[in-house]
């Protein structure tokens, strides 16, 4: 009997499809205009109602040799209200091939060793689209539709029905050692070899939810005592429920074990480098050199977003504040605008100056934010205290961004008016001694004014630190040792409109 349903994709459709996913400078556009071709009629056949009913891929994209890709994409929604999103724009994601499907096991399970090979970033199926193999012949599962037996059909629509099963949850997410199925949060960790210097093992956690979303990157610990951070993320394991979530989350909560475990503020001690200065980095190098490496290959290349979480270290009185870098790409700083503005620290520094250069990025944020990932930089905590209010402002603040993107249900707490600034007035000790801070973290000093002294160690006053200009003490330092040319504090002038 002859189906009377709409044809399947032929090789012009298929030539065009290619043609689209060749020509698109947007990857996004591409997936919505492919996808709302495909699905935009009523089907009348009873495999293509069931596969548009529940979302699946038709029999003919799941069983080509040809197209492990195609074989797997599906549709999932760009969270509206970000720019790009029509509300009903869709986002291709993949159910890399050979993941273990979701499991009825409880959601708390910790698996570590070998995974996968790790899942790609959310745009990179798309590339393999155009390698996408359609119906083309005898013994062709697309050939069905025009003359095979009942009999067939009934084993496609089993086939089918099965494929619609298996994806309509996210697939298997891998980073480092840990590979979280939908609706699990399982532990791993990024083990970064011995080179020139030691190894080290940064611990990770990954919590995938069973709805699709992005995947969101929570790091914290390039410095390790800049403790209020570490525990913020650390916490956040536990906080979030896979159940309730929509994409994944990947948590970093200590990048620099040896600063934590020494107790060394700034630094990693194994090679004296700042653990937030070497990215994208490089596996020949030192130790924070080929962390950096692993932890862009294995985090930031696989999300879609990321926030850094710092705070004043051993030394620094810190006022909380977040970073929000401006690239000029309009919409990828709309999105990192709403980011900010939904983590809720109600002073914002607006970055201009960073690297362009993915290969050269510097800092992790800027790493993600040159490789188009609307990403924030937050600091909270100061001096080594681990105060409640610091940690619930970074808790709240990475739920609150997560209810931004969609990712959990309710809507983003938000600061509606922060305090812009647009510039960081550094001033530096011109002796060594003891250092007397006259002001606190979060004053408003004006130009001129002094904000500490040193004397040296019989208590002759040797140094006076004035503000260099106007603004708000988004730090001072913490503690008594000084040295010369070392950081007093730093002054963050007010910006005159916001951004
Ligand atoms: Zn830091």
């Amino acid at each position: 009997m002859r189906c009377s349903c709409p044809p399947a994709p032929t090789r012009r459709t298929e030539a065009r499809l290619r043609a689209v996913v060749r020509t698109s400078s947007s990857a996004r556009t591409t997936a919505t205009s492919t996808t709302t071709e495909r699905t935009s009629s009523t089907p009348r056949c009873p495999i293509r109602a069931a596969a548009a009913a529940t979302g699946a891929a038709l029999p003919w994209e799941t069983t080509s040799s040809t197209s492990p890709a195609m074989r797997h994409v599906k549709r999932s929604p760009i969270p509206t209200g970000m720019p790009g999103s029509t509300g009903v724009a869709t986002r291709r994601t993949t159910n890399a091939p050979g993941r273990p499907l979701p499991s009825s096991g409880p959601a708390d399970t910790a698996i570590s060793g070998s995974g996968p090979t790790p899942f790609p970033a959310a745009s990179r199926p798309l590339r393999n689209l155009s390698r996408t193999s359609l119906p083309r012949g005898p013994g062709d599962a697309g050939v069905f539709c025009y003359g095979y037996p009942s009999s067939f059909m009934t084993a496609w629509m089993v086939l089918a029905f099965a494929a619609a099963m298996a994806a309509r949850e996210p697939a298997a997410l891998s980073v480092g050692t840990a590979t979280a199925a939908p609706g699990r949060r399982v532990f791993g960790a990024i083990e970064v070899p011995a080179g020139v210097d030691a190894a080290t093992r940064i611990d990770v956690a990954v919590i995938r939810g069973t709805k699709p979303g992005p995947v969101l990157a929570l790091v914290s610990g390039a410095h390790g005592t800049e403790y209020a951070s570490i525990v913020a993320v650390s916490k956040l394991v536990s906080a979030i429920d896979p159940a309730a979530l929509s994409g994944t989350v990947v948590l970093v909560p200590l990048v620099n074990v040896a600063s934590f475990e020494q107790k060394v503020p700034h630094v990693n001690p194994v090679d004296g480098k700042s653990m937030n200065r070497f990215y994208p980095g490089r596996m020949e190098g030192t130790q924070t050199e080929r962390a950096s490496f692993l932890l862009t290959r294995e985090v930031v290349e696989k999300c879609d977003h990321l926030i850094d979480l710092h705070g004043g270290d051993l030394d620094e009185d810190l006022r909380p504040y977040s970073y929000w870098t401006k690239t000029g790409n309009a919409a990828q700083d709309a999105v990192s605008r709403e980011m900010v503005l939904a983590f809720g620290l109600d002073h914002v520094i607006v970055s201009t100056d960073r690297p362009k250069d993915p290969q050269a990025s510097r800092y992790l944020e800027n790493t993600a934010t040159t490789r188009g990932k609307p990403s924030i930089t937050v600091e909270a905590g100061h001096a080594g205290t681990v105060e409640p209010d610091d940690v619930a402002a970074l808790v709240d603040g990475c739920l609150s961004v997560m209810r931004y993107l969609k990712m959990l249900p309710g809507a983003p707490t938000r600061v509606e008016h922060p305090v812009w600034i647009d510039s960081v007035k550094t001033v530096a000790s011109g002796e060594t001694g003891l250092f007397y801070p006259t002001v606190r973290r979060g004053t408003y000093v004006a130009e001129g004014m002094t904000v500490g002294y040193v004397t040296d160690f019989v208590g002759r006053r040797i140094f006076e630190a004035r503000a260099p200009a106007s603004g708000v003490v988004l730090y001072v330092c913490a503690v008594p040792s000084m040295k010369k040319g070392d950081t007093v504090a730093n002054v963050g002038t007010i910006a005159a409109s916001p951004p």
